[in-house]
């Protein structure tokens, strides 16, 4: 299993703690996601300034290179 960082900060993220919190949905569906290179994922931290910035609640400064959209998930630490 390949480890993954959070997109932004570079924290590690897992797996099982990922199925954990979104364990609403499929585990296979997850594990496909967790497989796909081009999906980005976030820690809980960063996650939440994330959502804070796409409500125009907070600034992020030099942000302002074109990123790709990527599908983003929400993960946590354990
Ligand atoms: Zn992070």
């Amino acid at each position: 299993m390949k480890d993954k960082y959070c997109y932004y900060c570079g924290k590690k993220i897992d797996l099982s703690s990922l199925i954990c919190k979104n364990f609403h949905l499929n585990q296979d569906y997850l594990k496909t996601l967790w497989d796909n290179r081009v999906i980005q994922f976030l820690c809980c931290d960063c996650f939440k300034e994330e959502m804070l910035y796409e409500k125009g609640l907070l600034q992020i400064p030099e942000l302002n290179e074109e990123k790709p959209k990527n599908e983003i998930l929400q993960s946590y630490e354990l």
